[in-house]
């Protein structure tokens, strides 16, 4: 540090140091007070619609304010409309943890303020993104020869996969574009009738459209059928159309069911058609010897997304993306102007070339932090205790007279309703009783459930991936469930 630079005053636009080690300190004592004593919130936000955004200015200040206003504001106001995603009570959709190495990680990582488009404007982000990859790549048993990167979600990792699937079968649409050629034929692409809406969303986002999304019938448990999808590609061939990809899923959605994906790969595998494998949820359960088996055929796939901002234990955002043909994405996204030309281009990984965004933060950094902290033991145990948990909800719900299951548990999600015997109800009346007692339910604030549709029936739905949801909440959560369901009657 220059003599010039020590004199300087504190940039106005900075704190000094002193007091960002001051409000840093009360912002970790904030935080360690809320992870032990977040089982005092309500689990859903009790704000009504527009509460939080009336409570607040509608013009920024002119002037500094100082952090402890700034903080009581977020007590007073934020806080009430925070829905609790890390209280151990929070049993709807797929519940993401906030583990305390992942809060340090993003902290750090705001400081650090890396960017790593290229890997001269991050080495160190760059290369940690590999290796934390491949660390995770070993623990659910992928081999070695896909090769990972990471993205915001699992929607954005599907559309980079159904870009580079079509980069791989149609004719230069880089260069030319897709849209009002009539040198390509119409495309395809397959998923079965539970895959995730991000496939949707992907096929509105590229132009194919979701006319061209070909929604492949289930089983009895909400497996993709093989036979119905080999017969929809062939049936396009004969009808002129491009069969582009195939997304099969591990862990869907409503009921985490896992489609035959060994199978899929082999149809994919002959008729040439890249084959996507989206297991954001349920692919955390391949590190468990137990359930090793949930992958397989993923090997054989051209793409795979994992999220360990689903049942990993990491603080929202961060999906693992992995793929055998890294190539085809690099030949679809990458795009170098001038002013990013490096010297020592062709010898490192450029993050930039493999997907759409430019700048890229520095997300690995709490990927290699959580698997560091807990070590893979710790983290497979909790899933197997995850595992473990929904299993004994479903012998409760299969034991009561009154309650029937909707699906199998393959992994940490109970679908079911409440459905008395001697009711005599219709489905429709059934839809709704449920729909009332999840709300009643959820308004006591200690649990949180959400629902599904099933076949065209109303399912509640309990999932279990929370870091520290134990035996005792699961056990509240059925007391409450059957405790309102008597009262409905
Ligand atoms: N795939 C599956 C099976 C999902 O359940 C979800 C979200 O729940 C997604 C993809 C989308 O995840 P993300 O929020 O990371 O885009």
């Amino acid at each position: 540090m220059t003599s010039d630079s020590r004199d300087q005053a504190p940039s106005p636009t900075t704190s000094p140091s002193s007091d960002f080690r001051r409000q840093g300190h009360a912002l970790v004592d904030w935080i360690a007070d809320y992870f032990d004593h977040v089982e005092s919130f309500p689990v859903l936000a009790r704000v009504k619609p527009g509460e939080i955004a009336a409570a607040l200015p509608d013009h920024a200040p002119e002037e500094p304010e100082p952090f402890e206003a700034v903080m009581a504001d977020f007590e007073r106001i934020l806080v009430p409309g925070l829905t609790h995603w890390n209280h151990p009570g929070f049993l709807a959709y797929f519940p993401i943890t906030g583990s305390a190495p992942g809060a340090l990680a993003e902290f750090l990582s705001a400081a650090l303020n890396q960017q790593a488009m290229l890997w001269r404007t991050s080495p160190a982000a760059t290369e940690l993104e590999s290796v934390a990859l491949g660390w995770l790549r070993r623990l659910i048993g992928l081999p070695d020869a896909f090769e990972g990167v990471i993205y915001d979600t699992a929607s954005v990792g599907t559309l980079h996969a159904l870009t580079a699937a079509r980069e791989a079968t149609a004719a230069d649409v880089r260069a030319k574009g897709w849209l009002a050629r009539t040198d390509v034929p119409g495309a395809r692409v397959y998923c079965s009738d539970q895959a995730h809406s991000s496939v949707d969303k992907a096929m509105i986002t590229m132009g194919l459209g979701l006319d061209s999304l070909c929604k492949i019938p289930t089983d009895e448990r909400f497996r993709m059928r093989v036979d119905l999808l080999a017969d929809a590609i062939e049936r396009d061939r004969r009808a002129g159309l491009l069969p582009l990809a195939v997304v099969a899923t591990v862990g869907t959605t409503s009921t985490t069911s896992v489609d035959p994906v060994p199978d899929i790969a082999a149809v994919c595998e002959q008729e040439h058609v890249w084959l996507h494998v989206d297991a954001a949820y349920g692919g955390a359960a391949a590190m468990l010897p137990s359930h090793a088996g949930v992958l397989a055929g993923a090997d054989r796939a051209d793409s795979v997304i994992v999220n360990p901002h689903k049942w990993l234990f990491t603080p929202f955002d961060l999906s693992a993306f992995y793929s055998r043909r890294m190539d085809v994405i690099r030949s679809a996204f990458a795009l170098t102007p001038d002013y990013l030309r490096t010297q020592e281009a062709g010898d490192v990984r450029n993050l930039m070339d493999t997907g759409i965004q430019l700048g890229r933060r520095f997300r690995s950094l709490k990927l290699w932090m959580i698997l560091r902290w807990f070590g893979a033991r710790t983290m497979r145990a909790r899933i197997a205790e995850h595992i473990r948990l929904a299993q004994l909800v479903a012998s409760w719900i299969d034991a009561h007279k009154d309650f029937e299951r909707l699906a199998p548990v393959p992994l940490s999600v109970v679908c079911f309703r409440w459905n008395p015997a001697q009711g005599g109800l219709s489905d429709a009346e059934l839809d709704a009783a449920n729909a009332e007692l999840m709300n009643l339910v959820n308004s006591t604030g200690e649990i949180y459930v959400s629902h599904t549709n099933l076949r065209g029936r109303l399912s509640l739905r309990v999932a279990i991936g929370h870091l520290d949801t134990a035996e005792r909440h699961v056990r509240r959560a059925w007391d409450l469930l059957t405790l309102h369901a008597a009262a409905l009657r």
